[in-house]
């Protein structure tokens, strides 16, 4: 008897563990673990990943499995151990894990096709009556017994079979329509069989018979040589004389795009030096994880692009993860020119069909490398060489969702699983990163220059208090309105960047750039409007909202934060003439609209772009000779502890998108507190003195790197009920885990309430806890009634990118 472990899908505490199921005789030789199964649950029916299989169990009544969903195992024998250790190190079900890492279109339960690519002839009698003259079956009709399951199994061994899944037409592949001649021998004339009156039918099977035999021709060929209307070819499918089929094709995103071969640039010797551990690592077959510290403009994706020729001359594989933002078509073009088809591209734009589409081609080996979002660390392949991680300190590698892995964490225990060198490139390195590379835990490699020496901008930093007491209350400073108007006449493009994010609301002097900060943690305090408050998120101290300025009495205290349409309105007015495009969530919200707006200032149809953050990344322009950002203090005074760090990356980002071709560029930086190091050091391009500065702050602080953190939050519709559950999962804590721990909270989230739901949140900063994923386990384990009956809600971050 073979039994499978399997792993139902049910996240809750009850079901995270594997349940015995018998398999059947006729299913033993098709079960591996990692295929879907479906099994009796209770009085349903619901599915499963077989986890293991097994001859042995230790119950004593077993149910059968019910079906197989998966004709060749969806998770590999690693992803299957990938998703043990995610599950225990994000406290996340084992179900949620491996659902993470399959595609979501074929998630629900897919129908299977099986095809065959021998004659009838050729196929095993007990196969046979399911081809009856086609060369399609499907698949539950085979596997009813054991002798017709393993003669599948060996047709598809040899590849004589193919099996795949059927999917729904919306998200499914495309399916190319077909006609082919039905029986074995095509007529030379068909007038006579058909009758001379059908003459359109007649010429269709005249033509057919000449041309293809009882080869299958695709329908638009046919209408395109002979004219005819699909109603022709439709009667004589209905007369039997011919048979419909489909051929699938790969939907291909890029299919109607041209990528030129790129001339492979001479490296400079920066990029040599980069390049060549990460060829013994691989060459080696040793997991290596380097950090590469490239300022922008040193060439970094060339490094990525030659490591990746390495991989492929080993005939092994790669993935290549960018954050979602940068992952432009110049950016894919990159890849696409110089490995062409040999690439699978993972976009969250692709609908639900294409991404199955390139999933597949990763799982059956037929391209080497991915290039990706966050999730893209999944991609299936068997042969890493290397994995990259381009813009390695972005926060958007965490998945702020169940469950919460971070990309860079799964990138590293795959390079160790595979035993090759995991490349996580930057221009501003997390500081968790630089901590590690400093103590030799990754190779630090430093690409200091530029490509063709070319300088980094000039940044000016611009003094907005002064302007205030200039009597100027635009968002514009004097200076940069003067350099955009020097830009129109010359012809050149400019980018004006304004970070706004309008849930945080912090208060801010305008004469002086005090603002308020917690005394016990370091980060800037949130006003509330219930209570005129200023709040700190991470510890709770709270006090109220002051009428002047502490330190210089001013009146201009207030709130802060302009949002993109104002500043767009203001621009309108002060240069009339200029050709503006707005870029935020409001003008990008449908598909292919971002892409449109950049190809139409590429062709020079504006003079200058103003946007959000996602206009900092991936424009390479080179006419942009001027970048402005508007207010750098609004990322400056989040409630978050890596405000400095996101701030420096920012203006670093920014800068680097000035100056990139022939044409010096110039920055220019607005900012009511231009003393601070993050604008000081990102106006010297100076990362190692801003590292240095921010990692004693950190230290002092008791932030990461020094220090991890945990952040638990709690969400229920009664607040009443919210806060002291928080104050008993505190108390909890506080008595479970070592002295050194510290527990803040509880207080109320950054974003207090969310669709009638309030929130409360918990910190644990902790160096060494061995027992607080067991701790947090358990905790999950006690509440899990609560939650299941009474809507609660408890989510636990381990290492937040997020403080909301
Ligand atoms: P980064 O990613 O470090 O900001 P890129 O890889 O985008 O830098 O390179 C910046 C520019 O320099 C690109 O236009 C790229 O084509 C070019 N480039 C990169 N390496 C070389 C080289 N060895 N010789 C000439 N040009 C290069
Ligand atoms: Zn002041
Ligand atoms: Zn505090």
């Amino acid at each position: 008897m073979m039994y499978a472990k399997v792993i139902v899908d049910v996240a809750a505490a009850r079901t995270d563990k594997a349940f015995d199921y018998l398999i059947p005789e006729e299913l033993e030789e098709m079960v591996h673990p990692g295929m879907r199964v479906m099994v009796p649950f209770g009085p349903r029916s619901i599915q499963g990943f077989i986890w293991k299989v097994t001859d042995h169990t230790e119950l004593s009544r077993v149910k059968p499995v019910k079906e197989v969903l998966d004709p060749t195992p969806v998770l590999t024998g690693e992803m299957l151990e990938l998703g043990e250790w995610m599950a225990e190190e994000t406290v996340c079900f084992l179900i949620t894990a491996y659902q993470s890492m399959v595609p979501s279109a074929i998630r629900a339960k897919p129908k299977k096709i099986i095809r065959t690519n021998v004659e009838a002839a050729g196929l095993p009698e007990v196969l046979k009556p399911f081809f009856d003259g086609k060369d399609e079956a499907a698949w539950d009709d085979v596997v009813q017994t054991k002798e017709a399951a393993s003669a599948l199994k060996q047709m598809t061994g040899d590849g004589s079979m193919t099996v795949d899944y059927q999917l729904k037409d919306k998200t499914g592949k495309k399916m190319i329509r077909m006609v082919r001649i039905a029986g074995g021998n095509p007529e030379d004339e068909y007038s006579g069989t058909l009758g001379s009156k059908a003459v359109k039918q007649v010429q269709v099977m005249n033509w057919m018979s000449r041309h293809y035999g009882t080869k299958a021709v695709s329908v638009r060929e046919v209408q395109d040589n002979l004219q005819v209307t699909f109603g022709v070819l439709q009667a004589l499918i209905k007369k039997d004389f011919l048979l419909e089929e489909s051929l699938e094709s790969y939907r291909d995103p890029y299919e109607n795009r041209i990528f030129t071969e790129s001339q492979r640039p001479l490296l400079t010797n920066q990029q040599k030096e980069a390049l060549e551990p990460v060829q013994n690592a691989m060459r080696e077959q040793k997991y290596d994880p380097c950090l590469l510290h490239g300022v922008t403009g040193s060439g970094k994706t060339e490094v990525y692009l030659r490591a990746i020729e390495e991989v492929l001359k080993e005939e092994k594989e790669a993935i290549v993860l960018v954050p979602e933002i940068s992952l432009t078509p110049q950016m894919v073009e990159r890849f696409k020119a110089r490995f062409g088809s040999e690439v699978a591209v993972l976009h969250s734009a692709l609908s639900s069909g294409e991404k199955y589409d390139e999933w597949r081609k990763i799982h059956r080996g037929e391209v080497k490398v991915a290039v990706g979002a966050r999730s893209a660390v999944f991609a299936p392949f068997r042969h890493l060489g290397l994995l990259i991680i381009d813009e390695e300190h972005e926060g958007s590698y965490k998945q702020e969702d169940h469950p919460r892995y971070h990309a860079r964490q799964v990138a590293l225990w795959r390079g160790r699983w595979h035993s090759c060198p995991v490349l996580m490139g930057s221009a501003t390195p997390s500081l968790e990163s630089y901590a590690r590379a400093s103590k030799n835990v990754y190779r630090l490699l430093e690409m200091p220059h530029r490509v063709n020496e070319a300088v980094m901008p000039e940044v000016e930093v611009m003094d907005m208090r002064k302007e205030l007491k200039k009597g100027n209350r635009s968002a514009f400073s004097e200076q940069l309105l003067e350099k955009m108007q020097d830009r129109l006449e010359k012809k050149e493009q400019m980018v004006l960047f304004l970070n706004r994010r309008g849930y945080s609301t912090f208060v801010m002097c305008r004469s002086c750039g005090y603002t308020a900060s917690c005394p016990h943690c370091e980060i800037t305090l949130t006003y509330h409007h219930t209570g005129r408050q200023l709040k700190c998120h991470y510890c709770g101290y709270g006090e109220p909202l002051m009428q002047t300025c502490p330190d210089c009495h001013s009146e201009h205290i207030r709130f802060f934060g302009t949002g993109t349409q104002k500043v767009e309105e203001e621009l309108t007015r002060l240069l009339p003439d200029a050709g503006i495009i707005r870029m935020d969530v409001d003008t990008t919200s449908r598909k292919g609209a971002h892409e449109k707006l950049l190809d139409s200032f590429r062709r020079g149809e504006a003079d200058i772009l103003l946007g959000t953050q996602m206009i900092a990344k991936g424009l390479d322009f080179p006419k942009i000779t001027l970048v402005g950002v508007l207010a750098a203090d609004t990322m400056l005074h989040l409630p978050d502890f890596r405000a400095s760090e996101r701030t420096f990356q920012l203006l670093t980002q920014v800068s680097g998108r000035a100056g990139r071709a022939e044409l010096p560029g110039e920055v220019v930086v607005q900012t009511y507190t231009p003393e601070h190091y993050s604008i000081q050091h990102a106006k010297g391009h100076d990362y190692h003195s801003f590292a240095r500065e921010e990692m004693a702050q950190r230290k002092r602080a008791g932030y990461p790197p020094y220090y991890y953190l945990t952040l638990i939050t709690i969400a229920h519709e009664d607040a009443a009920k919210v806060m002291k559950t928080a104050a008993r999962i505190a108390d909890r804590l506080r008595k479970q885990l070592s002295p050194e721990a510290g527990v803040l909270g509880p207080t109320v989230s950054p974003i207090a309430r969310i669709k009638d739901r309030y929130r409360y949140q918990c910190m644990i900063k902790y160096k060494n806890e061995p027992e607080l994923i067991r701790i947090l386990n358990d905790m999950n384990a006690e509440y899990q009634k609560e939650m299941a009956e009474e809507n609660l809600t408890i989510s636990i971050d381990m290492e937040p990118q997020m403080f909301m």
